[in-house]
């Protein structure tokens, strides 16, 4: 029924309006929170520890093979922890999480006591916009001065921190709200738009934007459809279990209870007029006493140490580069009040100091990267080349960040104990000072993130992206004129087409192996779920109130590794991806690139049946990394837009009218889910991802035609 509905839409639509055109960039343009750094990991280690030499490679460094005293210890020490953390520091640093998420908590637990104060707090940070710690220092019992429980938990600069953190999450929270409080005013005023939502899987776009629309605060926001269509989702969610529990249906699976709703809602179902009854009077006694929110905690396991990028020993982190060991860092934490450290001559916090290692693998990887790009040359590759050059550039920018943040870090430190000194030196303060002034006005990382991965401590640093100056050493001056248009695709994740000219190059990427590992295992994975359901099932109705036994733990821990390496493959898919779209449009010169949008939830037609077909999540990440990547070359940020992919599957791309899927490029009968596409106008086949992929390129284009080329376009420089 959903499917004959389309179809006379799409007709309608085709005859008598013309295409609506993209007139501004507003919530066109898909942005994350974390695309302005590249963010590298590196691998903590205890300070007395010898650092596995592996960098970015699987082998160990030879030059490090070749000594081998060192590599022996190397190996005994591998053999006799087998961590390359100790276990004193690993709950040293597990401790000082543990405060700072009480202390995060104890701000929020004190802000939310008062409604009034929630929204009022809300409306300012909303006007700030990342400013939060100055707002929240100024509330008496949220500062750091008047409050002793939490000078007893965090020191001043990590008290920072907090308050960014509390009121991050208060914003984000505030805005839930406020959209939940708008949806359900919507909903309420509209009783057939309820019953809606709940009858069909999909919940209606215009539903979604008019909900943005009547939110004061996620009205202008690039951002605001994901977040109105998330709240509905959320609402849905309550509004269903409420249905199931006033009619006694107890159902565990979300999509079952989904079912279930739906059913009783259907038409001639005997209960639907009394579920609508309900579900009416419940919206509107929330609407008119107000929705049962809950008050946000925060329960991850990890920190960042500052949002602000001054350098000095306030920070509470500190690095200082080995002098006896090539490439390694020493990186040391400033402990929180109540934790014994350990002294250490180089460290700023004296007592207070936890220390840990770390191998500065940049360098490395750069040399490495300039071998692979002189073998590719003597070969004749010249994209690899290319591609080889700008990460060895792009590894040494980073090196060279990472290296003036730490001279930023100590010449400050020197600066300011010099200053403390009676008779100081005058010229030496200004040859600091000048030097340090200097040193701001270089690229530099930005403050580190920790996390705790099982005994693994990650560390992350943000590097600035290697924007301008790096690409054009590497490329040179370069036109870019061309359009691309990319597809997520059937049988391949992505479809990229690049037209020049009203010719069209096409690029199938595949990620076969990888995929077909990802899915093994997320079966294998899957199955071992439910088993592990059912003997945690047993368990509770046999000995109920008891903590789970040894192999079941066992289990538990086994599936929760196979998920973590379904999202290890998922990431690394992303990753193959963005940089074999970002390498091809930089080869055909592509100035403007498009991608579908994540507005179409629901998969392609038959994509049920093939092997691997990509979820949103994952779309929205390979947007993401070709924005960043493009960016990373010196491309503008605009360079990258998504588009609404409606009919763009369904029509031809040369003369715009409706065509069928057929199975082969000899078929001209209509499959579902085929993988080709028939035009009965042209007379032609074309595959069926690269058709929508090249239909994509013109969606924004102002035409009578959905999609159409018949005119080869003119480039407007916009
Ligand atoms: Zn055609």
């Amino acid at each position: 029924m959903g499917q004959d509905i389309q179809c006379q839409s799409w007709k309608q639509w085709q005859r008598s309006r013309p295409k609506p055109r993209q007139e501004s960039m507003i919530g066109k343009y898909y942005s994350g929170p974390s695309t302005k750094y590249l963010v590298e990991s590196f691998v903590l280690s205890s300070e007395d520890r010898v650092v596995l030499r592996k960098g970015k490679e699987r082998k160990p460094d030879p030059s490090f093979k070749g000594n081998s005293t060192q590599f022996s210890q190397l190996s005994s020490a591998v053999r006799g922890t087998g961590k390359k953390v100790k276990d004193i520091d690993l709950r040293t640093l597990t401790f000082y999480f543990d405060n700072y998420i009480r202390a995060v908590n104890i701000v929020l637990s004190r802000i939310y006591r008062n409604s009034k104060r929630v929204e009022q707090l809300g409306k300012t940070l909303a006007k700030y916009r990342g400013k939060s710690y100055i707002l929240l220092s100024k509330e008496k019992d949220l500062c750091y001065q008047h409050n002793e429980d939490i000078k007893k938990l965090v020191f001043g600069r990590l008290h920072r921190n907090v308050l960014e953190q509390a009121g991050r999450m208060l914003l984000a929270d505030w805005t839930r709200r406020q959209l939940v409080i708008s949806a359900l005013k919507v909903l309420n005023d509209s009783p057939e738009e309820l019953v809606t939502i709940l009858r069909r899987r999909r919940i209606p776009s215009f539903l979604i934007r008019k909900v943005r629309d009547s939110c004061e605060s996620t009205k202008n926001n690039g951002s605001g459809y994901h977040y109105a269509m998330g709240v509905l989702r959320q609402l849905r969610l309550a509004i269903d279990k409420y249905i199931l529990g006033f009619t006694k249906n107890t159902i565990g699976w979300r999509a079952r209870q989904r079912k279930k709703v739906a059913s009783l809602l259907k038409d001639g179902s005997p209960d639907c007029q009394s579920v609508i009854n309900i579900v009416e009077s419940q919206v509107k006694s929330w609407v008119q006493n107000g929705y049962p929110f809950t008050v946000p905690q925060l329960r991850r396991y990890s920190l960042d140490f500052s949002a602000s990028t001054e350098n000095s020993t306030g920070q509470g982190y500190w690095f200082t580069p080995d002098e006896e060991r090539e490439n390694e860092i020493l990186l040391y934490l400033k402990l929180p009040p109540g934790f014994n450290g350990t002294h250490h001559k180089d460290s700023p916090y004296k007592s207070k100091t936890l220390t840990f290692r770390f191998l500065d693998w940049l360098p490395r990887a750069a040399s490495q990267d300039r071998r692979k790009a002189e073998k590719a040359e003597r070969e004749g590759n010249i994209h690899r080349v290319e591609q080889l050059r700008f990460r060895a550039a792009k590894f040494e920018d980073m090196h060279h960040q990472l290296m003036n943040t730490i001279k930023l870090q100590h010449t400050a430190h020197r600066l300011s104990r010099m200053k403390q000194i009676k008779h100081n030196d005058l010229d030496e303060i200004i040859r600091l000072q000048q030097k340090v002034s200097r040193l701001k006005g270089y690229r530099r990382c930005s403050p580190p993130q920790l996390l705790l991965r099982g005994h693994k401590i990650i560390l992350r640093i943000p590097f600035l992206s290697p924007n301008g100056p790096v690409s054009s050493q590497i490329f040179g001056e370069r036109k870019y004129t061309t359009k691309a248009g990319a597809d997520r695709g059937l049988r391949a994740p992505v479809a990229l087409t690049v037209e020049r000219e009203c010719s069209f190059e096409d690029f199938l990427i595949t990620v076969g192996p990888l995929a077909e590992k990802r899915d093994r295992i997320r079966k294998h994975a899957y199955t071992l779920t439910s088993e592990l359901a059912r003997m945690k099932n047993n368990w509770e109705s046999k000995r109920s109130g008891q903590s789970y036994p040894a192999h079941i733990m066992k289990r538990d821990r086994h599936v929760e590794a196979l998920w973590r390496k379904v999202r290890r493959l998922d990431r690394e898919i992303v990753r193959q991806v963005a940089s074999q779209t970002v390498w091809f449009c930089e080869e055909h010169r592509v100035k403007r690139l498009f991608f579908e949008d994540l507005r179409s939830f629901q998969g392609h037609a038959g994509s049920k049946h093939v092997s691997y077909n990509l979820t949103s999540n994952l779309w929205g990440k390979i947007i993401n990394t070709v924005r960043y990547m493009r960016e990373s070359l010196g491309h503008s940020k605009y360079s990258v837009w998504t588009v609404n992919p409606r009919y763009t599957s369904q029509t031809c791309h040369q003369c715009g009218e409706k065509g069928v899927r057929v199975r082969d490029e000899s078929s001209i009968i209509e499959s579902k889910g085929g993988e080709y596409f028939y035009c009965s106008e042209c007379k032609e086949h074309f595959h069926a991802d690269i058709n929508a992929a090249r239909n994509i390129i013109h969606v924004q284009d102002s035409s009578d035609v959905p999609g159409g080329t018949k005119v080869c376009p003119v480039y407007n420089e916009r």
